[in-house]
């Protein structure tokens, strides 16, 4: 059986504690995994600190951490069946999906080697400066020693965000997986290890909640980036406030997909299934608030009803799968306890609502997609479900649209569905949520910022904002007045 070791200092390491983490779509054994005890954490930690401060890493120059970053998107590539192969048995993602992972995080790495390649890590600033006055410069450098703890939806895509402007930025890490899916983000230690970054830049450590607690009170720690629940990120908040550490949250979401009156019903029809369905509605940014102008609403239901059938839920392994199980067994009765919940509270189901039962599909955790009309009272309305499990709501017209899918307390993403760019436009814009597609879904671009609004989170990854979140800014002051007497400011004390 595969054994997924710490990586701490640049070596993998077996520690006391393991358990074997099992197959979401059969329950099948995929690897021993080694939990760290607190004096493994600390001395991941210990290890970043030191790499931190070693002439290797803060004197290796941009281009040649450029270098690095390309090094590890080829290898990604060159590894690409492997590590889909892990990631379909590791975490049930479909096979599809687990492809595209690899792709999007080898294509992140090349992206972010670009954009470090033009970053200016000190720029003269000409309005501030003066001549005979100053000569005024920001200076970008790392933060420092940072912390990551990321979730188990997308574990190798989570990895790369986290670890990529960690070295771009010239700091240093201690990430932690989530111990539901610890398997690729191991083998991108594997990747780092082998092209060459130098010890203890990045650890890879995994565990639950305890281990990540305990990561994140250590003082030596200067920032920390978290991907997850946002009831886990208001915690990290209050203990962040502690040591005044620097914090970026990517968080839960509940986001809306607008249907206008004039949109293209084919396009937007499977957008709307695509936007909550893919990765069994396991993904942050998933559209799973429906709302349609009345208009429209009795042939675009009639349409998604019909076409939902067509979604094909299935083993992972299979290439024609849709998607596949959740995570594991909580997750699954999380998402059923959600149905429940909506029937009871008066919601109509129009499709699914149920465990998949027959086949081999029984031996894992399948739940069918699931259609639901609800009303904004609605628990379902409001609370991240994290499943296949759709609100749809009819509206008047887009300002009743706007209004109501501004009614929550999360704001990560959204679309809008028309033929008309402008009007989409308009109504994108009063979106209060960190990305808005129109006409499209879950596309992400690697050079443009991604993050919540609102309790979504706080900061962004990719994007120069992203980079930028790894960085502190230094104003450095150079005098240019050559003479004390062209200094009378000194003579307030004398
Ligand atoms: P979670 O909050 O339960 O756990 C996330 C990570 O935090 C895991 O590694 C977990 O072990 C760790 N953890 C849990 N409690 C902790 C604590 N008290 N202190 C420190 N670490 C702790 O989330 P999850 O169930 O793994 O993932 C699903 C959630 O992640 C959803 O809410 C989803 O929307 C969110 N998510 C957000 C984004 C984004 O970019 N905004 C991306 C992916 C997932």
């Amino acid at each position: 059986m595969k054994e997924i070791k710490l990586f701490i200092d640049g070596e993998f390491r077996t520690s006391d504690k393991s358990f074997v983490s099992e197959n979401p779509a059969n329950g099948e054994a995929v690897a021993k995994v080694y939990i760290p005890s607190e004096k493994d954490i600390d001395l991941a930690v210990d290890s970043a600190e030191k790499a931190f401060y070693s002439k290797e890493w803060r004197g290796m120059d941009a281009l040649k951490r450029a270098e690095l970053l390309e090094k590890i998107s080829d290898k990604l590539k060159e590894r690409r069946n492997e590590i889909v192969d892990l990631e379909v048995a590791d975490s049930g993602s479909a096979l599809r999906k687990a492809k595209a992972d690899v792709a999007n995080a080898a294509s992140y790495f090349k992206v972010l080697a670009g954009q470090l390649r033009k970053f200016a890590f000190e720029v003269k600033d000409e309005s501030a400066s003066r001549p005979g006055f100053s000569a005024n410069y920001k200076i970008y450098e790392p933060v420092g020693v940072c912390a990551q703890i990321i979730p188990w939806n997308f574990p190798l895509v989570m990895a790369a965000w986290k670890i990529g402007p960690v070295i771009a930025a010239g700091c240093t890490t201690v990430l932690k997986s989530a111990q539901e899916t610890p398997v690729t983000a191991s083998i991108l230690a594997e990747i780092i290890r082998d092209v060459g970054v130098p010890a203890g830049v990045v650890n890879i450590i995994t565990g639950g909640a305890h281990e990540g607690q305990y990561l994140l009170k250590n003082s030596k720690v200067r920032k920390v980036a978290f991907t997850g629940s946002t009831e886990v990120g208001r915690k990290i908040m209050e203990g962040a406030g502690r040591n005044l550490q620097r914090l970026s949250l990517e968080l839960g979401g509940k986001s809306a997909n607008i249907v206008l009156d004039d949109a293209d019903l084919s396009i937007a029809v499977d957008g709307a299934l695509y936007a909550f369905l893919y990765h069994s509605g396991q993904a942050c940014d998933s559209g799973t608030r429906l709302f349609v102008e009345e208009k429209i609403y009795p042939s675009f239901k009639d349409a998604l009803v019909k076409r939902i059938a067509d979604v094909k839920v299935g083993l992972p392994t299979d290439p024609g799968t849709g998607y596949g199980p959740v995570v594991n067994k909580k997750q699954a009765d999380r998402i059923l306890a959600y149905i429940e919940t909506t029937k009871k509270e008066g919601g109509k189901l129009l499709f699914g609502g149920n465990k998949i039962t027959t086949g081999e599909m029984a031996k894992g955790h399948y739940i069918e997609p699931t259609l639901f009309e609800v009303t904004p009272d609605h628990t379902i309305f409001n609370e991240e479900i994290f499943g296949p499990v759709l609100a749809i709501t009819p509206v008047k017209n887009e300002d009743e649209a706007i209004r109501l899918a501004n009614k929550s307390i999360y704001g990560l993403a959204g679309a809008v569905w028309s033929k008309n760019a402008e009007r989409a436009k308009n109504v994108a814009k009063l979106l209060e949520t960190g990305t808005v597609w129109i006409n499209e879904y879950h596309l992400l671009n690697p050079g443009m910022p991604f993050g919540g609004y609102k309790q979504s989170g706080l900061g962004r990854e990719m994007g120069e904002e992203g980079l930028k979140a790894y960085l502190e800014v230094k104003h450095l002051w150079v005098s240019d007045c050559d003479a004390r007497d062209k200094k009378p400011w000194f003579d307030a004390i004398f």
